[in-house]
Order: structure tokens, then sequence, then C-alpha cells
């Protein structure tokens, strides 16, 4: 099985993909936390990324394209993949095109986390994740069980991502608009997208997500 999770910033791709991990053994490909890591590590496509990361302006095509095909080629063929946040604009969905047929993979479906623009800022301002194992939490939609403790590992460390201020936000956004949401209709062409109400509570979204997948 090979899906793409789409919606903007703050959608719930990320939630969702972690929980399909956990439960379906499929692999998470986020070419947010891959650029995320070379920035952290300053290899060249961090140091090219870092100031685009932080206008919150799309990153090159060749760049997101290349990790993903580099991902793929280390993984099982019987792994699912999960693709969060990437096809972003029409050159990299045909790119994924070609990148699926070079690994005999082939898209089952597109699933849409439709949300109200309103509803992102709150998303994205509130959104922090554990410093240890990445788990992702909510200042109010979604608070470790107990303060200060991340329930999956225990850690008592939390970052903050330095893109996820309100004005960055708006310029994603806007980038999600003009050059993300166009590719919609390519997908629609080939009866693949699926749609699910990304404003609904976290489980009720799974909820969704699970009954395309099931
Ligand atoms: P994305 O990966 O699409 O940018 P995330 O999964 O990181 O989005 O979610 C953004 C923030 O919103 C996180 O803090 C997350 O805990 C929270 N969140 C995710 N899904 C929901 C939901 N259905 N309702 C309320 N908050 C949510
Ligand atoms: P979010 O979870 O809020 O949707 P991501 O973690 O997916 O954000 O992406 C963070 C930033 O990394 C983006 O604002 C952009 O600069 C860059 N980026 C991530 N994925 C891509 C991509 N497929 N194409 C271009 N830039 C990307
Ligand atoms: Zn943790």
């Amino acid at each position: 099985m090979n899906i793409i999770l789409l919606g903007p910033p703050g959608a719930g791709k990320g939630t969702q993909s972690a929980m399909l991990v956990e439960e379906r053994g499929m692999r998470q490909l986020s070419t947010g936390d891959m650029l995320r890591a070379a920035v952290k590590a300053e290899t060249e496509v961090g140091l090219r990324a870092k100031a685009v990361m932080e206008r919150g302006e799309l990153v090159s095509d060749e760049i997101v394209s290349a990790l993903i095909d580099a991902e793929l080629a280390a993984m099982g063929p019987e792994t699912g993949a999960i693709f969060d946040g990437y096809p972003r604009t029409e050159a990299q969905a045909r790119a994924l095109d070609e990148i699926l047929a070079s690994h005999d993979r082939q898209l089952d479906f597109v699933i849409e986390l439709e949300v109200d623009e309103d509803a992102l800022v709150d998303r994205i301002t509130g959104r922090f994740t554990c410093a240890r194992c990445g788990e992702g939490y909510h200042d109010r939609y979604k608070l470790p069980r107990q303060e200060g403790t991340c329930d999956k590992c225990g850690s008592h460390e939390f970052k903050r991502r330095p893109d996820d201020n309100e004005e960055t936000v708006r310029t994603r956004m806007a980038e999600y608009r003009a050059k993300t949401a166009p590719i919609l209709p390519l997908y629609d062409a080939r009866g693949i997208v699926r749609r699910v109400d990304g404003m609904a509570a976290i489980d009720a979204v799974k909820q969704g997500v699970d009954a395309i997948l099931d």
C-alpha cells in the first residue's frame, strides 16, 4: 500500500501518519522531517534548505524528490509508504510517478484532510513534539497524559519548530493554496482521491482514514 496524505500545514498529516506507522507497520516519508534532519546535521541539502524553510517557502523540487527516491530505495518492497508533505507541486507529483514506477510501486490513495484555514494557525502555534522520540502534541488538543512527560518514551524534554509562528504559517498556507492544492485534480482524474473531515477530533479523523484503508 502506498498513500499520500495531503492537506495544508497543521491539517494533521503527521499525527495520522504516526498512528498508521504504529498500527499498520507502514513507513512515514515526511520530506519536512528529512529536511529538518538535514538542517540539524548541516549537510549540503540542509544548508541550502534552512533559510527557505524559515521563511515558509518551498524547497526545490529536485532536492525533495531526491530525498524521497533515496528513502524508497532503502525500503523493503513489502513495506507500505505514507507520503507526508510530499508531493507539494505538480513537478513533484510527476517526479513521484516516475520514482514509484522505478521502485515497482503503485499509488493506492490520496487522502485529503479537509480543514478550515482559520483553524490552522491555532493548530500550528500550539504544536510541540517530544525532543527524544518525536511524538506530536498540542497545547490544547493533545496534551501528554501526565503533564511534562512524553506518553510514548517518558522524556521530559519537548521542542517547538522555529517555523511554527503565525507569520510563517500564513506564507505556508499561501504556498499550499497556490502550488499544492492544484495537484488534486491530477489525482482526482485517476479516481484515487478520498476526502476526510480533518476538523473532527483526532480519533474521528483516524476512523475516517481507517475506513479508507481497511
Ligand atoms: P501536519 O503534519 O499536517 O502539519 P500535525 O499532525 O503536526 O499537522 O498537526 C498539527 C497540530 O495539530 C499538532 O499539534 C497536532 O497535535 C494537532 N492536531 C492534529 N490533528 C488534530 C485534530 N484532528 N484536532 C485537533 N488538533 C489536531
Ligand atoms: P507541515 O507539517 O507544517 O505541513 P512540513 O514539516 O511538511 O510542514 O514542512 C516544513 C517545511 O519544509 C516547509 O514549509 C517547506 O519549506 C519544506 N518542505 C517540506 N516538504 C517539502 C516539499 N515536498 N517541497 C518543498 N518544500 C518542502
Ligand atoms: Zn517521547
